[in-house]
């Protein structure tokens, strides 16, 4: 099948509503990025790669990678992880401090901020050098060395984390933090300034769409077994409370980013990615959630 006549026209319809929401505000140097940016790319598990126009500018992938330092992080401590973090959507904001209270510093999955601070703490205490060591993790991943990170957007995110501050000091307090808590910050921002087209985003991520093999260097990169469950908690947990709708109106598990990226999993067919910086009130890209569900509309291909 020949998706780019699908993502032509469905770009055609869409452009002409109107692209609702604003950049992220709270990080300044994303809050200046182009707003009418927008690139797609499916990759299938054959290697077949289609694109459509920003397909090949990078972008920073900001949360999308709490499902890559995740994987990295139960790649290391196997089911030993999930005493640090839960697996259940929270039905709140991406940032929110509420349930950490009542739940005693245990974050309720890793891809809301708290647990992905979680996360990087993991990896600060079991890698030698983290910011090294998870580069080379993507590199291997994608089979070349295109990948880095962006300083100045972690900077800058650093300079305006107040909420991040809070909540991995009151997971410190709980004792779920076991590293100095600055190291562990300057770890997630890090990450998170991470710089990738679409077109890599897609590459990155296909092993989660076949069993946990990439289907570019063959090289198993997760089993089977973890695939299955780390695509689960995109499905129930990638779009914060928005998670329920996306999964209602899309149908496939996914991840976002408030760089305005999206990224999508068919397990057993392809991994699709998308950007468009505006997001809507659940940060979550607007006219990206609103691409899938058209997308995967037209084609018939949901895992429902
Ligand atoms: N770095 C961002 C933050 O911590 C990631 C949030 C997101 O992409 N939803 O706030």
């Amino acid at each position: 099948m020949n998706y780019n006549e699908t993502f032509s026209s469905i770009y055609n319809v869409l452009s002409t509503l109107d692209n609702e929401g604003q950049t992220a505000q709270y990080i300044p140097e994303l809050a200046v990025i182009d707003p009418e940016k927008f690139g797609v790319s499916l990759f299938t598990n054959e290697g077949e790669l289609f694109s459509f126009q920003d397909a090949e500018e990078k972008f920073s992938i900001q949360s999308i990678v709490k499902v890559l330092s995740l994987v990295l992080a139960y790649r290391q401590l196997g089911v030993q992880i999930w005493d640090r973090v839960g697996v259940e959507p929270s039905g709140t904001p991406f940032n929110s401090l509420v349930q950490l209270e009542y739940e005693k510093g245990i974050p309720r999955n890793p891809f809301i901020n708290a647990g992905a601070i979680v996360v990087a703490d993991i990896l600060v205490g079991a890698l030698k050098d983290p910011e090294v060591a998870f580069l080379d993790f993507l590199h291997e991943i994608i089979g070349d060395k295109s990948v880095n990170y962006s300083e100045a957007i972690a900077k800058s995110e650093k300079e305006h984390a107040f909420r991040n501050l809070a909540l991995v000091n009151l997971m410190k307090s709980f004792g779920n933090i076991k590293n100095d808590v600055d190291r562990v910050m300057d770890f997630y921002f890090k990450i998170c300034s991470i710089c990738m087209t679409t077109e890599e985003l897609v590459k990155v991520f296909s092993f989660l769409a076949n069993e946990g093999v990439s289907p570019i260097t063959e090289k198993g990169i997760v089993s089977q077994r973890q695939a299955k469950r780390v695509n689960a908690l995109m499905q129930t947990c990638g779009f914060y409370d928005e998670s329920g709708e996306f999964a209602f109106k899309v149908g496939l598990p996914g991840q976002s980013g408030v760089g305005g990226g999206i990224l999508a999993v068919h397990p057993g067919k392809y991994t699709i990615a998308v950007w468009s910086p505006k997001l809507n009130a659940k940060g979550n890209s607007f006219l990206g959630s609103k691409f899938l569900e058209a997308f995967t509309t037209a084609i018939g291909s949901s895992i429902f």
